[in-house]
This record gives C-alpha cells, sequence and structure tokens, in this order.
C-alpha cells in the first residue's frame, strides 16, 4: 500500500502546500507511528486552512487515513485552534468510530510550528535540527491531505486554495488554477479599495513582498494581503539588509527579548538571536563563533515583528548568519537535548497581541469559502514549486495541453515533482524557469 500511494502522490505531483513545498510521495514511503494533519493555521489575515477544513473535513480526513495506512502509523491527529469551532464540528462529526484524535490548540502564533505541533501533540521533541520522521511522525499540511485524496483518485494538482484580504472590497478564500498572475487574484475579490498598496506574499510573518502583479501562484502559494503603502509593516519590510544591520549595530542594548521571546529557544533549541546580534560587528570577537546561535530559527519573525522593543531585525541577522554558515560549510549541532523552557506556557504569543503589535487588528476579518474561481487569460507556470531541483518541462513550444495534461516531469531520480496544465490551451512559451500557457 506504502508504494502504490506514494507512486499516486508522485504521479499528481502533491507538494506540501502549507509552504515547504517538500515532495509528499517522501512522506509516504516512510513508516512512522503517528500523522499528524496540520490545520493550526497561524498567520494573521490568511484563513485558507480553516475554511478548507470547515468545507472539506472529509477529504482532508480520507487524505490522513490513506496516509495513515501507507506509513504504517497507529495515531492520526488533527492539529487545529480550538477557536475555529467551525471546523472542529466539522471533523468532530467523522471521527467518531474512528482511531483519528481532535488536538485543540489555543490561539497563539506559531501552533503551526511542526516542532510546536509535535510537541503538543506526542510530548516528543525533534532533535535539533531534524525532522519529525526522526521522532516517529510525519506531518502534513491539511490542504496537502486534500490533495493526497485526489491523487489515490488519480487526480493531479492543478489548483491553489488560498486567501486574499486586507485593502480588497471581499476578502475570501477560493481555489485558483496555479500560474494565475496576482492581478487576476485582486480582481476576483472585487479589486483593492486604495490607491498606493503594497502586497505580501503568504504571510505578513513569514511571507515576502511583491511589486510585481504579473507575478503567479505556486503550490507553495497562501494568498495575497493588500496593506496601506505607508503601513508600518511595509515600512519595516523595505529596508535594506544594509540599513537593517546598521541599525542593529548601533541600537541593539542585548536586551535578549528577542530570545526570551523566540519559541524555538524555548522548546530547548540552541537558539539565540540576540546574540546573534552580536555578528553585526559591535564586538571584538569574531562573527563565527555568534553565527552558530541561528542554526536553529526557523524564520517564524518573532523576534523581529514582535519582541524586539527596538523594532530590529534579528531574524535577518539570523538568516544571514545561517547563509554564512552554509557558504563557509560550517555546521553547527547542539550537544545536548533540547528541554522544554519551564517559561514556554507563559511566553506564547497570543495571536490578538500579535495583531495590535502589527497594527493591523483593522484587517482581521473573516475571508469566506467562495465557489468558483479566476478563470485568467494566462498561467505563467514556474518550473520551480518544490523543495528539490524544478521540474523538466515535456511539451513544445505551440503545442496545445488539455487540463490535467502532464507538463513537466520529475527532474530524472533527484528530488523534485511533476506539474500538471491547471487549464486547457496553448504553449505560447516556454524557458527553464516556466511555462506560458495562454487558456481557451
Ligand atoms: S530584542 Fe532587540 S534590542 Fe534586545 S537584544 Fe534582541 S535585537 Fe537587541
Ligand atoms: S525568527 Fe527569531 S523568534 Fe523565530 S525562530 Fe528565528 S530567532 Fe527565534
Amino acid at each position: 500500500m506504502s508504494n502504490q500511494l506514494a507512486g499516486l502522490i508522485k504521479k499528481a505531483g502533491v507538494v506540501g502546500a502549507g509552504g515547504g513545498g517538500f515532495p509528499t510521495h517522501i512522506k509516504a514511503e516512510s513508516q512512522v507511528r503517528c500523522v499528524l494533519a496540520n490545520g493550526a493555521e497561524c498567520e494573521p489575515l490568511i484563513h485558507k486552512d480553516v475554511e478548507l477544513m470547515e468545507h472539506h473535513a472529509a477529504e482532508i480526513l480520507n487524505g490522513l487515513q490513506l496516509m495513515m495506512q501507507a506509513t504504517g502509523a497507529e495515531r492520526g491527529i488533527v492539529g487545529l485552534k480550538k477557536k475555529n469551532a467551525g471546523a472542529a464540528q466539522a471533523f468532530r462529526k467523522l471521527l467518531a468510530g474512528t482511531d483519528i484524535q481532535l488536538l485543540e490548540l489555543g490561539d497563539f502564533y506559531p501552533a503551526g510550528d511542526e516542532y510546536e505541533l509535535v510537541q503538543l501533540a506526542t510530548g516528543q521533541l525533534i532533535p535539533p535540527g531534524g525532522i519529525p520522521l526522526d521522532v516517529g511522525c510525519v506531518v502534513c499540511n491539511v490542504e496537502t491531505l486534500f490533495n493526497i485524496n485526489a491523487a489515490a483518485q488519480g487526480i493531479p494538482v492543478t489548483h491553489k486554495f488560498i486567501t486574499v484580504a486586507g485593502l480588497v472590497h471581499e476578502p475570501k478564500s477560493f481555489w485558483v488554477p496555479i500560474g494565475t498572475p496576482y492581478r487576476d487574484l485582486l480582481e476576483f475579490v472585487g479589486g483593492v479599495t486604495a490607491r498606493d498598496f503594497s502586497l505580501f506574499t503568504s504571510g505578513l510573518l513569514m511571507g515576502g513582498m511583491s511589486t510585481n502583479l504579473d507575478d503567479t501562484v505556486t503550490k507553495t502559494f497562501s494568498g495575497l494581503i493588500v496593506l496601506p503603502a505607508d503601513h508600518y509593516l511595509v515600512t519595516r519590510k523595505n529596508r535594506s539588509i544594509e540599513q537593517m544591520n546598521r541599525i542593529g549595530k548601533s541600537a541593539c542594548d542585548q536586551c535578549t527579548a528577542c530570545t526570551e521571546f523566540c519559541p524555538r529557544y524555548l522548546l530547548g533549541y540552541e537558539i539565540q538571536p540576540h546574540k546573534v546580534m552580536r555578528s553585526l560587528g559591535f564586538t571584538t570577537s569574531g562573527e563565527g563563533y555568534w553565527n552558530r546561535f541561528s542554526s536553529y530559527c526557523c524564520s517564524c519573525g518573532i523576534c523581529t515583528l514582535y519582541a524586539c522593543p527596538e523594532d530590529l531585525y534579528p531574524r535577518e541577522a539570523c538568516e544571514q548568519s545561517k547563509l554564512t554558515m552554509k557558504q563557509a560549510g560550517e555546521n553547527y549541532r547542539q550537544d545536548h537535548k533540547p528541554q522544554v523552557h519551564p517559561m514556554k506556557d507563559f511566553r506564547r504569543i497570543p495571536t490578538k497581541g500579535l495583531l495590535r503589535r502589527l497594527r493591523i487588528e483593522r484587517f482581521e476579518v473573516p475571508a469566506p469559502f467562495a465557489s468558483g474561481f479566476p478563470k485568467p487569460g494566462k498561467l505563467v507556470i514556474s518550473l520551480q514549486q518544490n523543495a528539490g531541483r524544478p521540474s523538466q518541462p515535456i511539451v513544445q513550444e505551440g503545442g496545445s495541453v488539455t487540463a490535467g495534461d502532464l507538463i513537466a516531469d520529475l527532474p530524472g531520480d533527484s528530488l523534485g515533482a511533476t506539474i500538471h496544465a491547471p487549464l486547457s490551451g496553448r504553449i505560447e512559451a516556454l524557458n527553464n524557469h516556466g511555462i506560458l500557457i495562454v487558456s481557451n
């Protein structure tokens, strides 16, 4: 069963839909004790997982059961936030008589971090630098499980479920063909309500920003958040790395708040962003030593966007340090077992407090499930939508495709994923980066 499901998942091009993009067939090939459905969505203003759970709990649950069978897991757990009562109720109705539990979590950030979720669900800590598999677990985002259920029926991944929120006429959550330009998404929600705006992609804390409405949806994209161009978060995000470093070097007083609120530090991992800030060069000892304290940073953004009273950039310092270590071929391994900090439960970041700190309370509104989806005239399909190597196109310029056709294959034996045509149309252009389809 394991190989059969893994084969179907591989064929359908399923990758982690929560943002990681890890090819899911690899997870289906493993043997574990527990499969966790991750529905603990916590990026502010993005509500796609909650909406998907409310409307498609049966498909998600079936995907979870298929993964449990394939991996030999005796336990299945659905992790979601207690406040999302509609989603919890949708699962509760279906769970009677199954060996799957519902794990209702508090409303804090980042409840959906794999390390956090595994610890809360099983009491186990993933070894430093490890993955859930190291403690006998597989974690799949709820949309990934929906896609696994479809893959088992021979249906490939062609659409992505997303939220568009913020300064738009009708915030909503909906399916969209992969490759759809952002401008079509904004049109589908009735347009933007401000003249000067900025676009955040896939989340305010862990996502990025885009200045190009022709950028397109991928298999790991969670949605768009539109904020005023002069919003606090836009100003903070738009600083150059040089500016961030300069401010950090002059203003960091080593108060340690960034470390004391770091969720990974509180789980017991050797991550101390205040020490990493020293790598910016305000001590006499070398950055090589301070860089190591960044190794287990998951880029959650708490230190930069919530904890630091000076509005500095410890997360960005950690990201630079990790890169420096990688380029130097250095690898730091924590030599002691992680142990949960006694203050962990008291230092959780409540979503309400986070919304206040990010100055986005007024944008936090429902983004209800919408049926129907944009039908763009053209799709630009990236060949790099997953962890691992880019997919290899198998179509020719000028050729036609039917929705669901394979258009790019796995990169040989390397880690990667297939890609299928989301809509029928003609291949207008093709290069190493993507495929342009003009839809019929
Ligand atoms: S919280 Fe800010 S000021 Fe305090 S140590 Fe961290 S980066 Fe420096
Ligand atoms: S981004 Fe900051 S708070 Fe989050 S894991 Fe990294 S160091 Fe810790």
